[in-house]
């Protein structure tokens, strides 16, 4: 076994772990050491001169002839002796046995406080990795658009001269490039910042969100010939108004991209049990079965072949569905999905009805 070098064992010492189970162990050992304190005081206290009596003691009587007989008997020179002896080994066994008893405390104490500490540690040090993971994510995702738009702005800068039509086309992608970042910065921004603690809890109309989410995207879905049938019933739920509308947009966003011209797009909704439901149907693509269960993943986009708009690029950052995971649970609710390759997909929003 290879033994670990000296600076792998200093920067293991200086881990946190290291130091809030030190700070567990001193504990532990405080306590097992304050307790075999006050058991030896209390031990050696009644096997001295005035605890009970090796010999008589023994008895159990409490006979006058006994109590007055030993004093009489301890002068005894001999008793006396050993009696003394008696109780310096009684003293030292005693302190043996602490000693040993502290010593596998120790051992025992420093086993668990390890144990004690990374329990305590593991889902902060999760929580700090999930961070990481996410600035790391949001910086490549941010790179990959602003890299595009660097390399069409310089190509065309390095043209001796260009024209007055490709400069408004050059300008209007830019727009373009530029208002789908701040979408992403916005989303970001959204997924990273929410935690739940403004999300009302108020009764809201199923009916109402899905038509504030509709109305954004009228001229999208007119621009791919596209219908929305809209069935959605007037139930009540408890969640937040702008989270749910914002909620069913994403997916109805999703349903317009991933939908081909001339589709039909189903808005509908039911009660069960206390359970009041909006599903949000599409006829499009699909979500082949291997991309399902990650889908609502930051930043995963099923195979991107498949997920292209008219003009071939790929657009869409892989945030909506977690974006719209969150906001969901955020509101008590879930979201389920069940779709066939080729044949469409039926987004589901689940909430508590209003009481
Ligand atoms: P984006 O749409 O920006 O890529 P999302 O998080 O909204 O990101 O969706 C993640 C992935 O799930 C999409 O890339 C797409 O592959 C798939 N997806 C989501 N909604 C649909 C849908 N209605 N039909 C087909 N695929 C979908």
């Amino acid at each position: 076994m290879r033994m670990p070098s000296l600076k792998a064992v200093q920067s293991f010492l200086k881990s946190t772990t290291a130091r809030l189970a030190m700070s567990y162990l001193v504990i532990i050992m405080l306590m097992s050491i304050g307790f075999s304190v006050v058991f030896y005081s209390v031990s050696a206290r009644e096997l001295g001169p005035h605890g009970p009596h090796p010999v008589l003691d023994q008895s159990q009587s409490n006979s006058q002839t006994d109590l007055d007989m030993r004093p009489r008997i301890e002068r005894d020179p001999a008793v006396k002796a050993y009696l003394k002896q008696r109780e310096a080994q009684g003293k030292r066994e005693l302190l043996e046995r602490l000693i040993y008893l502290n010593i596998i405390a120790l051992a025992a104490g420093s086993a668990l406080s390890y144990y004690l500490a990374r329990r305590t540690l593991r889902p902060i040090e999760e929580n700090m990795d999930a961070q990481a993971q996410f600035v790391s994510d949001a910086s490549h995702e941010l790179r990959t658009p602003l890299t595009a738009l660097q390399t069409t702005n310089e190509v065309a800068l390095r043209k001796p001269k260009i024209t007055e039509n490709e400069a408004r086309n050059l300008l209007a992608k830019n727009v373009a490039e530029v208002t789908k970042l701040q979408a992403l910065t916005t989303a970001l921004l959204k997924l990273a910042r929410s935690d739940g603690s403004d999300t009302r809890h108020v009764p809201v109309s199923l009916q109402n969100a899905a038509s504030e989410a509709m109305n954004k995207f009228i001229s999208a879905a007119q621009n791919k010939d596209i219908v929305i049938e809209d069935t959605v019933p007037d139930i009540s739920v408890n969640g937040d108004t702008t989270s749910l509308a914002q909620t069913i947009a994403i997916l109805l966003d999703n349903a317009i991209k991933y939908s081909p011209e001339n589709s039909t797009i189903l808005l509908s909704g039911s009660k069960n049990g206390k359970t009041g439901s909006i599903s949000i149907q599409d006829h499009g693509q699909g979500i082949a079965s291997k991309d399902l269960p990650h889908i609502f993943d930051r930043f995963y986009r099923a195979d991107q072949s498949r997920t292209q708009n008219t003009s071939g690029e790929v657009d869409g950052y892989g945030i909506g569905l977690s974006l719209a995971k969150k906001l969901v649970h955020q509101m008590n609710g879930e979201i389920i999905v069940t779709s066939a390759e080729g044949k469409g997909s039926t987004f589901t929003i689940r909430m508590p009805l209003a009481s």
